[in-house]
């Protein structure tokens, strides 16, 4: 796999798994906020209806006087007070359990609706019985202002029904709440039954008769149930919540209600169940009774408030481990997302181009525009590194040119004669063989011919070495006039000369040679003193027609011999071998 292509998956997959466990890491935690918040409203919920249930219970106080007493403005715009009160309540406590989608909060709500059913009902027999004459209210009617309480009973038993579904609910929810939430019901409870304990009281008071067998019947169970109440609240309380304010409400409660209201109600009893006189009133009664019963609610906010502070805080707790974890979270893809974009930026890609700079190098492309080295860094080094192979690799290919260059002019230089710039003997001995091949082959008629310049040992004694010099060079360019393109010329030595002549025979090569002979004494160099030299040469002329055999240095003997004798027959002249 190509590295560009590996990096780049090994990326996506990196990206896609961190990114995936991000959103779920995200999700629960999420899911964590909602839990809590709902929690929390769950609680407001069955606290708000704990609220219903004690201004239902409220409503019975004055609606026991305006059931007994003669019809009054005052107690009426008292009840009337207490009765929106009441409705006020239900208000909140619907409309709030109206907004829930949690199928399991809003089973509550038929409940709840009931509840507001019996009370409107309840209101109604009230102003039934309230609107008969005075005196058949009281004597007659009795039982008809006790089924009228009794309905408000029920309706608070319904609220109750609802609040324990509720809180039931906010439990399940968030299972932490759940002490404050039962510790609530409880004291909601409880208030409940020291309101109903205070009613057993109203009739006999008012009338001033002893204690019927239903309040002696109802006194001992509502003791029962309260003292019940309030063990079950000192341990849920006590024992589970560790809050110095429950304290305090504990020990409000006790003082208030145990300590003063329930001795009273004790005393109370007492005098009713022996007949006695209860010196009070109804009112006065009311009075000394109902306002202890204020600690009980107190203690109900006091755990819905310490419950509300550990909702708020479990909310707060998950909001934080929310944002902490999606910081995290962007923290480390970003993070993932930097050490991509250097490493491609700073290591793969300036590798993958240093790769085809490299390949196109060696493939001998020398001419690229390599990176400017910019970085310190190891990718900095190889790009440094290249740079150099390119300039050894330029040198290399300069010096190979440069090597070729001087290999093709000492191989001139080895073949030519610096003097004459003729081709030398080596030249010759070389390429003589070559042309005598050919002449064969085309069964050409061929000739050797070699001259030697006279007594030129002389012209350098007289003239000195550089007019020799300069007559060699001169008698090479006469020779070279009169010879054709495919002749061989070469100086053969220091002052003899050797032309081979293929395709020409023995008559040819005597009338070249004797032209030559006639060129080099008819026009001698001219001397710097304007004089003109006596310059003269011999020649000897070897021959060998067509289709005969003769090797180079047989011709070259026989016109050697021919030279020499030349020389010996008075010089200047031409002799042809035999
Ligand atoms: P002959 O007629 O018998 O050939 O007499 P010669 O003087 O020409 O012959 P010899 O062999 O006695 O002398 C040749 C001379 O040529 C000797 C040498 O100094 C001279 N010579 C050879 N090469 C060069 C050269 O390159 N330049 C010059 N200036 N002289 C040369
Ligand atoms: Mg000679
Ligand atoms: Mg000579």
């Amino acid at each position: 796999m190509r590295l560009s292509r590996l990096f780049l998956s090994t990326t996506v997959l990196l990206l896609s798994l961190v990114s995936l466990m991000l959103v779920r890491t995200m999700w629960t935690d999420w899911q964590g906020v909602r839990r809590a918040e709902s929690g929390l409203d769950a609680m407001e919920l069955a606290f708000a209806t704990m609220q219903v249930a004690e201004h239902a219970s409220a409503e019975r106080g004055p609606a026991i006087p305006v059931l007994n007493d003669p019809p009054s403005d005052a107690l009426r715009k008292r009840l009337t007070q207490f009765q929106q009160a009441t409705d006020a309540a239900f208000d909140v406590a619907l409309k709030r359990l109206r907004q829930r989608e949690e199928a399991e909060l809003l089973t509550a709500l038929p409940v709840l609706e009931r509840a507001r059913a019996q009370m409107q009902a309840a209101r109604r027999e009230l102003e039934r019985v309230a609107a008969l004459p005075q005196a058949e209210r009281v004597a007659v009617d009795k039982r008809s202002t006790r089924q009228v309480i009794d309905q408000m009973f029920e309706v608070v038993d319904t609220v109750l029904e609802a609040v324990t579904m509720l809180s039931a609910s906010a439990e399940r929810i968030h299972p932490s709440l759940s002490l404050p939430l039962v510790g609530a019901r409880y004291a909601a409870e409880l208030r409940e039954h020291a309101g109903r304990l205070g009613s057993q009281f109203t009739a006999p008071l008012a009338s001033g008769a002893p204690l019927g067998p239903q309040e002696r019947d109802g006194i001992p169970r509502l003791l029962g149930r309260i003292e019940q109440l309030k063990a079950l609240l000192d341990v849920k309380a006590r024992t589970s919540l560790s809050d110095p304010r429950i304290d305090a409400a504990l020990q409000a409660q006790q003082e208030r209600y145990f300590g003063q209201s329930l001795p009273f109600i004790a005393e109370v009893t007492a005098r009713g169940l022996a007949g006695q006189p209860y010196g009070m009133d109804s009112a006065q009664f009311i009075a000394r009774y109902v306002p202890a019963m204020r600690s009980i609610v107190e203690l109900r906010d006091t755990l819905h408030e310490i419950g509300r502070e550990q909702a708020l805080a479990e909310v707060a707790a998950a909001w934080r481990r929310l944002r902490v974890n999606a910081l995290i979270g962007c923290c480390i893809l970003a993070l993932e997302v930097g050490v991509f974009i250097t490493l491609r930026r700073r290591v793969l890609s300036p590798l993958l181009l240093s790769t085809r700079h490299m390949v196109a190098l060696m493939r001998g492309r020398l001419n690229q525009q390599l990176p400017a080295v910019q970085r310190s860094d190891e990718i900095g080094e190889l790009q440094a590194a290249m740079h150099a192979l390119q300039a050894s690799l330029h040198r290399t290919q300069e010096l190979e040119a440069e090597r070729e260059t001087l290999i093709t002019e000492l191989r001139q230089l080895s073949h030519r004669d610096h003097l004459t710039g003729l081709m030398n003997r080596r030249a010759f001995d070389d390429l003589g063989p070559a042309q005598l091949a050919q002449a064969e082959r085309h069964r050409w008629p061929l000739a050797l011919l070699l001259f030697d310049l006279d007594h030129f040992k002389r012209i350098n004694d007289q003239h000195g070495h550089e007019i020799g010099d300069q007559v060699l060079q001169h008698v090479a360019q006469l020779a070279q006039a009169q010879l054709r393109s495919g002749d061989l010329l070469a100086r053969y030595g220091g002052e003899e000369f050797i032309a081979l002549l293929p395709d020409c025979d023995d008559q040819a090569a005597l009338a070249l040679a004797e032209r030559l002979r006639q060129a080099i004494q008819q026009q001698p160099p001219r001397l710097p003193d304007g004089s003109t030299l006596n310059l003269s040469a011999s020649f000897g002329l070897a021959a060998r027609p067509a289709g005969l055999q003769a090797s180079l240095p047989e011709l070259f003997s026989r016109a050697d011999a021919a030279l020499y004798a030349a020389k010996a027959k008075g010089r200047n002249q031409v002799q042809l071998a035999a």
